[in-house]
């Protein structure tokens, strides 16, 4: 038996194991594509060659043993077992672009130019864009259950002028998917190339500004007070603004990544192009919260549940307010930098209050839909013209589809001169 055992040595771990069957596992220099190897290699060597041995074909001895040396292996399992592609590593603040850079985060950049499996692999491994990713990809799940949830439940009513009714919220629900969808696929992939990069961002910032359009068909259906209901040109002047909005929003945003060098510059483009249309979009809503809170006998909010909505459209709106705050001011990083590298950043915190904005706003509407569907419906005023309900938005969608392919277009051709310049050693600008 003696012989059939080796001594350890000083750079390895000892296992005790037949000669015939040695591996040696380094504790501290083999790679673990190594460790897995070798133990893949011996296992079934072993399997064989003592079972049809006559002298160790003694099964209970064979597990025995098997055991044991598997209880050797099994600390080392977690080294063993790695990611089957290159792991991307995470950069310092110095080692990227400026233009990649953000206030207050030292470390855990991704590389520049990755691949697809390094782009998905980083989204299950630590760097700072990873709760970016999926702080708004479990909201788009989420919100693609409620609609299915809501779409279903009004179809089984079974009732036409409901459905119809329903027309806006259900163009609103598409929104408000897709601009957290189109948000977690940007942060997801944005290092495949820089390239990838502005266009995922152009396809983000255009899906925000969508949004914005769902938020206004929103209030004009189911939010905005009586007496601006009744008002049948002006909320088609207030739609009609929204729409433009929309599209002048994501084309200053675009420009602002493909023509704008200068961050600070870049930043108050986005901010005032993200901020500008809210507020428009938002002023019949502050008008029925004034006009709410106020208690008079023209509140537009007699009943004790248009109270509940209305409070929860004044949550939303702190909330949002909130969000532009954290974008804004770059708020805890610039403070304490390096400290919220990974979690709770700036960026981290405008995604969950934007999301939590989001639900306020939807959770409001629905109590609005229901508590004044008898008033709205009789009256005449529900929003039920699928030229505004239903095509508009497709209109829209469309018209930020081309606007985002131009400005793609001009990125793609722009780097492709940029690449010709750099190899025929011309002066590039
Ligand atoms: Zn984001």
């Amino acid at each position: 038996m003696t012989d059939d055992v080796m001594k350890k040595e000083d750079d390895s771990i000892q296992y005790f194991l037949p000669k015939t069957s040695r591996i040696s596992i380094s504790s501290s220099s083999s790679s673990g594509n190594g460790r897995r190897r070798r133990f893949a290699e011996w296992l079934p060597w072993k399997l064989f060659q003592d079972q049809m041995n006559p002298d160790k074909a003694n099964h209970g001895w064979f597990i025995g043993r098997y055991a044991r040396e598997c209880l050797h292996i099994l600390p080392n399992l977690p080294t063993c077992i790695k990611w089957p592609f290159h792991q991307p590593s995470v950069l310092e603040w110095h080692q990227v672009d400026e233009s990649l850079r953000e206030p207050g985060i030292y470390y855990g950049y991704r590389p520049e130019v990755s691949s697809w499996m390094e782009c998905c692999h980083s989204l299950f491994t630590a760097n700072n864009e990873t709760l970016n990713f999926w702080t708004h990809f479990f909201p788009t799940v989420f919100f693609i259950w409620r609609t299915v949830q809501l779409a279903s439940q009004w179809n089984k009513e079974d009732d036409l002028h409901h459905s119809e009714y329903a027309h806006s919220f259900i163009s609103y629900m598409m929104t408000a998917i897709l601009y957290p969808f189109m948000s977690a696929v940007a942060h997801g992939f944005s290092a495949l190339s820089h390239r990838a990069r502005a266009v995922l961002f152009f396809m983000d910032y255009a899906a925000i500004n969508f949004y914005a359009y769902g938020s206004a068909l929103l209030y004009r259906s189911y939010v905005l007070p009586d007496t601006w209901m009744e008002n049948e040109t002006g909320t088609n002047i207030y739609l009609t603004v929204c729409f433009i909005l929309s599209l002048a929003s994501t084309a200053l945003t675009c420009t602002s990544r493909a023509f704008v060098r200068d961050v600070v510059a870049q930043r108050l483009m986005r901010l005032a192009a993200f901020t500008l249309p809210y507020i428009w979009v938002s002023i019949p809503l502050f008008a029925r919260l004034v006009n709410c809170f106020a208690y008079d006998e023209s509140s537009s909010c007699p009943t004790p549940e248009t109270l509940r909505a209305a409070k929860y459209h004044l949550c939303q709106v702190i909330v949002a307010l909130l969000a532009s705050f954290c974008y804004a001011s770059h708020l805890p990083e610039r403070v304490m930098p390096g400290m919220f590298d990974y979690v709770g950043h700036s960026h981290n915190l405008l995604h969950i209050c934007g999301v939590t904005a989001t639900l306020f706003q939807m959770e409001g509407a629905l109590l609005d839909m229901e508590v004044r569907r008898p008033f709205l419906t009789q009256n005449h005023l529900a929003m039920i013209d699928p030229y505004w309900s239903v095509w508009s938005p497709v209109i829209l969608l469309a018209g930020h589809v081309l606007l985002v392919g131009g400005f793609g277009l001009y990125i793609y051709w722009n780097e492709a001169a940029t690449v010709e310049c750099q190899k025929n050693k011309m002066k590039c600008h």
